[in-house]
């Protein structure tokens, strides 16, 4: 189960924020997943809730907005969304292909207070 690292490294983002706001307790949390990243959401739910228990973020609600996969076609400039993992070019079928978004793991928005 990864989601357990990410929500990890997730908590560890938090912390920051919380200590640079000076928020002394978090109550929501909205991040954006990248598709590629294979985040279960309610995998993610759960080691979420396990990272914070006992934490400034305790019982907090987490969102997760997935963000599709888009590449970028290298040998014909095609921009396209990725869709059951075929990643190949869908005007001239070329595999050589640069990703636009789809990976990113962001906090976008904390709800708390201090
Ligand atoms: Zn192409």
């Amino acid at each position: 189960m990864h989601e357990l690292s990410i929500a990890g490294s997730l908590f560890d983002i938090l912390q920051n924020i919380a200590k640079e706001n000076n928020l002394k307790k978090i109550y929501k949390v909205t991040i954006l997943a990248g598709r590629m990243r294979q985040i279960v959401p309610t995998a993610m739910e759960m080691a979420f809730t396990a990272v914070t228990a006992g934490s400034l973020a305790e019982g907090a609600k987490l969102e997760i907005e997935v963000v599709p996969i888009k590449m970028r076609c290298v040998s014909c400039s095609e921009e396209f969304s990725v869709w059951h993992n075929i990643y190949i070019c869908p005007s001239c079928e070329s595999a050589k292909l640069e990703l636009l978004q789809g990976d990113e793991l962001i906090v976008k928005n904390i709800e708390g207070e201090d």
